[in-house]
């Protein structure tokens, strides 16, 4: 079989196996070898890795990381690719196919299961409409990772990179950054991909960090707080965190942690960074409990 990053490869096999895409599952193929080769080199694939691929459509991908890794597994959750890829990766014997929706799956018992539960690399032009859930699923779930290097909406890329001030500047930025160092690799036009997607593409880079680069006593209050900040984005940081039903703070406990960050009132959420996200979060974990029993003592009196 030939190497399918080719269009008119790619419309042989497509044409062979009278495949019809599937809108639902955000079937885009990549049919140009310069971006293939450029994210196996960014996502620095060798002999050593096991890679996961999330969604191999017709395997275009798979081929390159079969030839570049150890081993490697591919998650399609369409039926139909099935036996294609069955035919297109049947010369590597380092390829497992897994017939899944990814968002089901345990990655944690395969990573176990196929790489003795050591980091892993991820690789993939990932279906649009559900990047998010698939990218936070594997920094949340604390999935053994090395790198995630994937092709993305080119304003999720920004999204995931961009830092406070700026408009793309939103909870999965802050997110994203907690848990990985993000670079943009390159920017992927629609032309190389069939059918055409409607909007551009990037490929970024995400490298898991082995220590989160600020500390927090309490991650998931600090996300409480990202996501109430976020959730108001034109109120001021006191007003959005005030009105958050997930946020148990007093209007005045939230003054004096603004405060205690040497912020003004009036600051909006979206001015923050992530050190400053954490800097509250650790305000809130330190002194919450001593307001609250001084305000049961103040009750008492
Ligand atoms: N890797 C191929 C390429 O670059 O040519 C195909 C990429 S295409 C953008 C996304 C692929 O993900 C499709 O093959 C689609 O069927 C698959 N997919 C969509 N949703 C999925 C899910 N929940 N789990 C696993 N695969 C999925």
């Amino acid at each position: 079989m030939a190497t399918l990053g080719t269009p008119q490869n790619t419309i042989e096999v497509l044409q062979k196996y009278q495949f019809a895409f599937q809108k639902k599952y955000g079937q885009n193929f990549l049919i140009d070898t310069h971006v293939l080769e450029k994210i196996i080199q960014a996502a620095e694939i060798t002999k050593e890795d096991f890679v996961l691929e999330i969604g191999p459509g017709i395997g275009t991908m798979t081929q390159y990381l079969a030839e570049n890794a150890r081993h490697v597994v591919a998650v399609e959750i369409d039926a139909n690719l099935i036996s294609i890829l069955q035919e297109t990766l049947a010369s590597y014997e380092n390829v497992s196919i897994i017939n899944q929706d990814i968002l089901k799956m345990d990655l944690n018992s395969l990573v176990q299961e196929y790489n003795d539960g050591k980091p892993v690399k991820v690789v993939a032009n990932l279906p649009y409409y559900i990047t998010t859930p698939i990218i936070m699923g594997l920094l949340e779930e604390h999935v053994p990772i090395d790198n995630i290097t994937v092709m993305v909406q080119k304003e999720v890329a920004d999204r995931m990179q961009v830092g406070p001030g700026t408009k793309d500047y939103g909870a999965l930025s802050l997110a994203v950054q907690y848990y990985a160092k993000p670079y943009i690799v390159a920017n992927v036009p629609p032309n190389c991909f069939i059918p055409r997607p409607k909007v551009g593409s990037s490929v970024i880079r995400l490298t898991r960090y082995q220590i989160p680069p600020v500390q927090v006593q309490d991650p998931k209050l600090m996300f409480k707080l990202i996501r109430a900040s976020f959730n108001q984005r034109r109120k001021t940081l006191q007003n959005g965190l005030n009105n958050s039903p997930e946020i148990p703070f007093s209007k005045e406990m939230i003054q004096d942690a603004i405060e205690s960050l040497g912020l003004l009132p009036a600051v909006r959420g979206e001015a923050l960074s992530l050190e400053q996200f954490a800097g509250l979060a650790n305000y809130f974990s330190e002194n919450f409990d001593k307001a609250a029993s001084s305000a049961t003592t103040t009750t008492s009196l």
